[in-house]
C-alpha cells in the first residue's frame, strides 16, 4: 500500500523522485511556490520551461488543470512536475474539476516516468484563492482514487506552508 504523509515544509528542500510546482500556464515562473522552486533550482530549470513552452501553444503553453515535466535543476528532488491549477472564481466554473485534474495529471505523469515518490503542494490555495478546507478535501481524495492507475508510486507527500493547511491535511488523513 502506498504511503501518504502530511508534513508542514518548503517544498524545494525534500529528496523525493519529484516535487509538484504549482505554476502558472505561461510556465515562466511567478510567485509563491511557484517563484520558490525557481529560485532554488536554478537556471536550468527556466531553461527547459521555456523549450516545453516554445514546443506548445504559444499564449498558453500549459492549460489549467494540466502538467508537465521537468528535470529539477539544482534541486535535490529528481523531477519537477508542473501543474496550473485554477483561480478560484465561486466554485461554479469548474474549478473543483480542474483542480481534481492537477493532482490526477501529476500522479499520470509520474506513474509514466517511473516515480516512486512525490511531494505535492497546496495547489491553487495562495495568490489563486482556492478555500484551504475544499481545495484539501479534493487533494486527498483525487490522490486516494488515482493511485490504483499509478502504481509505481509509494510514497505521497502532501506539503503544507502554513499551520491551517498543516491542520486541515491532518484531519483529513
Ligand atoms: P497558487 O497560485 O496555485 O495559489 P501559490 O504559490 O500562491 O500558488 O500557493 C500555493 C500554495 O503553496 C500555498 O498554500 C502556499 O502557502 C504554498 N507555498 C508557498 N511557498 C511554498 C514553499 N516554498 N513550499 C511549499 N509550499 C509553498
Amino acid at each position: 500500500m502506498p504511503t501518504l504523509e502530511t508534513i508542514l515544509s518548503d517544498i524545494t528542500t525534500l529528496t523525493v523522485d519529484a516535487i509538484v510546482n504549482a505554476a502558472n500556464s505561461s510556465l515562466m515562473g511567478g510567485g509563491g511556490v511557484d517563484g520558490a522552486i525557481h529560485a532554488a533550482a536554478g537556471s536550468e530549470l527556466l531553461n527547459e520551461c521555456i523549450k516545453i513552452a516554445h514546443s506548445r501553444r504559444p499564449n498558453e503553453p500549459c492549460s489549467t488543470g494540466d502538467a508537465v515535466i521537468t528535470g529539477a535543476g539544482k534541486l535535490p528532488a529528481k523531477y519537477v512536475i508542473h501543474t496550473v491549477g485554477p483561480v478560484w472564481r465561486g466554485g461554479t466554473k469548474g474549478e473543483p474539476e480542474l483542480l481534481a485534474s492537477c493532482y490526477r495529471k501529476s500522479l499520470l505523469l509520474a506513474q509514466e516516468n517511473g516515480i516512486e515518490s512525490i511531494a505535492f503542494p497546496n495547489i491553487s490555495t495562495g495568490v489563486y484563492g482556492y478555500p484551504k478546507e475544499k481545495a484539501a478535501e479534493i487533494a486527498v481524495n483525487t490522490v486516494r482514487h488515482t493511485l490504483n492507475e499509478a502504481p509505481c508510486v509509494n510514497k505521497v507527500i502532501f506539503v503544507c506552508f502554513d499551520h491551517e493547511n498543516f491542520s486541515l491535511y491532518k484531519s483529513k488523513m
